[in-house]
């Protein structure tokens, strides 16, 4: 930076060993008002995209460079008024107190924070356990950027909190954004359309059979997940938010290294929050290098629609899998170890999908164990057992959706004395605290049920507490959805857990075949259950079967967290025709008010 007079010339600063970096993004025009730390400029390097900050509070009086250009350490970017005498020089540049390589910093990060170490938060301590200087320090440091890490991150930060958000893929947003919600829940809509057009012909509507480009199928998918982790990028600068790339790991109770590449910074954290996450599960001795042999990330990448697929595992994963593949052309087997589909859920729930995916798919085996899969030419060949196994098979390509495991055991959690249980979960009490002070775990690592908006909820929570406040986890519903055709959803209180644990209940049941927006969209096969409690009335868990069930749950849950009765849900006035009604409907059917039904009086 030059000085002349009441202007200052803003020239690039120290971006380490970049030279003719290219300008992404001019920030700021002329008469611009900036303050000190705002960002100028963005940059695009070959490993990532870095902020030029403002070196002092000013306005822009002219702007020598534009996007497109390319600028090297030294080159002059734009000239500021920084007003009169009274205007005290500028600082000198801070150097790096250790002059190591760093972790990549992206276009979250603005520069001048990646080089220079702050200042120890306040009410920092320095731990005993600290091993030494740190590049920089920070009031939160969040592992991991999925659901849980953004959110707490943000919140953090909203708190006023210094915030950094270590990841290790340039992407952030975690599995939910890339590898599993979203993208799952894109291709699932066109399965859907795809099923809905066929369906049509039943109405005297006949389409031409669909050809299916996979690839751009598979671009607008990564659109989609593209816009959405775009987002995120723009909503963590927003807050200033600090977005370091790289594998984090634990090496004490105050402290956290993050590695990229042959760069390793280390963070001294005040707080520190585990959002990490979970992996799929692999299946043991099965030839898991054989790209026909996927998980779900691969499967969500659309490499080739194959002839016949093997699903093993009947759970949600598995089966929205299921309902993409068979959509786009795949015979699909389904083969679950337990006796039923989707564990966990009420039968009378699965019943209806079960029923339209056994007539659709080439097999559905429960109870049924996969002992073998070998790689042969012609494709994988699986071997069974169970009393209704099927005899050895050969598949075009196996998917693997047994479950997924949580990453507690490989992100130095021993380094602090966090707890570990033996299955890799991080156990928290509910403030989302570990066992160690100042450490909270959010999200899949915390334990089931692993979803994105028990993820987030958690992050909430810790980055209050954090910040002060009296949050607790409380809360007494975390709803389940398939979103598989017909979806199936759930919350609260199971009607099999009701009965294992003794739970005296009374239940509102509305079949769709009495809806007259479920019959007008063809499908009746719907269900709209309610349980409540019989002592005292309240909603103690619902479940819904049937197209949009993912949204119908929805309602139930906030009855559930009100308190309400049934005469609370069937006096409330639901729209019609509507499959929301179905809700009413099952309220009104529980408080014997209902009149779309005729249920004889007991
Ligand atoms: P994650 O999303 O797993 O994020 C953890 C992040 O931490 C990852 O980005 C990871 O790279 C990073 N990380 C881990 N270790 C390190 C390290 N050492 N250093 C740096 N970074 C690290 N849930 C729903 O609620 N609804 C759905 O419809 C749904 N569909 C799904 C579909 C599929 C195919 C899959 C696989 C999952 C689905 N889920 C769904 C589950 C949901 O994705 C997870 O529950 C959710 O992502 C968990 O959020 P999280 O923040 O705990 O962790």
């Amino acid at each position: 930076m030059s000085n002349t007079g009441n202007t200052v010339t803003v020239e690039v600063p120290n971006i380490g060993d970049f030279r003719d970096v290219e300008i992404i993004e001019v920030l700021v025009s002329v008469g611009d008002t900036v303050q000190k730390e705002a960002p100028l400029l963005t940059l695009e390097t070959d490993k990532a995209a870095l902020d030029i900050p403002c070196p002092r509070d000013g306005s822009v009086e002219e702007v020598l460079i534009k996007g497109g250009d390319t600028i090297s350490q030294g080159d002059p970017i734009m000239v500021l008024s920084v007003g009169g005498a009274d205007n005290p020089p500028p600082p000198k540049p801070q150097q790096s107190p250790r002059q190591q390589p760093r972790a990549a910093v992206t276009d979250e990060t603005p520069l001048a924070a990646a080089e220079t170490t702050q200042p120890a938060a306040a009410g920092g301590t320095q731990s005993a356990a600290d091993p030494g200087q740190a590049d920089l320090n920070a009031e939160v440091v969040v592992l991991g950027s999925g659901p849980g890490g953004y959110t707490a991150a943000f919140r953090a930060a909203d708190l006023g909190r210094q915030v950094v958000l270590i990841e290790r893929y340039q992407k952030i947003g975690g599995v939910c954004l890339n590898v599993g919600c979203i993208p799952s829940k894109t291709l699932l809509h066109t399965a859907q359309i795809i099923t809905e057009v066929a369906a049509m012909s039943d109405q005297g509507v006949v389409f031409a059979a669909p050809k299916i480009d996979l690839a751009k199928l598979a671009k607008h998918k990564n659109r989609v997940t593209d816009k959405l982790t775009g987002g995120l990028g723009v909503l963590a600068k927003q807050r200033k938010v600090k977005i370091i790339t790289g594998v984090g790991k634990i090496t004490s109770p105050r402290t956290i290294e993050v590695t990229s590449g042959d760069n390793t910074t280390t963070i001294r954290f005040e707080h520190l929050i585990i959002a990490a996450g979970s992996q799929a599960v692999r299946l043991p001795g099965l030839p898991n290098d054989d790209p026909r042999l996927m998980d779900s990330t691969a499967a969500l990448e659309l490499a080739a629609i194959p002839p016949r697929l093997l699903i093993i595992g009947g759970g949600i994963i598995g089966l929205e899998m299921a309902a993409v593949y068979h959509a786009l052309g795949a015979k699909i087997t389904v083969v679950e170890l337990s006796p039923e589909l989707i564990p966990g859920c009420d039968r009378d729930l699965v019943r209806p999908l079960e029923k339209r995916i056994r007539a659709a798919y080439e097999n559905i085996c429960t109870a049924t164990r996969v002992t073998a899969v070998k790689a042969v030419k012609a494709g994988l060949k699986v071997s069974f057992s169970g009393e209704t196994a099927p005899a050895a098979d050969t598949f075009d390509r196996v998917l693997v959706a047994v479950g997924r495991r949580p990453n507690g055991a490989d992100i130095g959690a021993q380094a602090a004395g966090v707890r570990v249980d033996e299955h890799g979960f991080i156990p928290v009490d509910n403030a989302q605290q570990t066992n160690v002070e100042r450490i909270f775990a959010i999200g899949d690592i915390t334990g089931p049920p692993m979803l994105a908006h028990k993820a987030t909820h958690e992050g909430k929570v810790a980055a209050e507490v954090i910040s002060g406040m009296k949050t607790r986890f409380d809360a007494r519903a975390i709803p389940s959805v398939a979103y598989t055709d017909p979806e199936v959803a759930w919350m609260g209180l199971t009607e099999a857990r009701a009965k294992a644990d003794k739970i005296e209940y009374h239940k509102g049941v509305f079949p769709w075949a009495a809806s007259g927006r479920a019959l007008s969209v063809d499908r009746a096969e719907g269900m709209t259950k309610l349980l409540f409690d019989k002592r005292d009335g309240r909603l103690l868990g619902a479940g819904v079967v049937g197209v949009n069930a993912g949204e119908l749950i929805a309602e139930t849950v906030l009855a559930l967290e009100m308190g309400a009765n049934a005469e609370d849900i069937g006096l409330s006035i639901h729209p019609h025709p509507t499959l929301s009604e179905s809700v009413n409907f099952a309220a009104e059917a529980a408080a014997g008010t209902i009149t779309d039904l005729y249920l004889p009086k007991k």
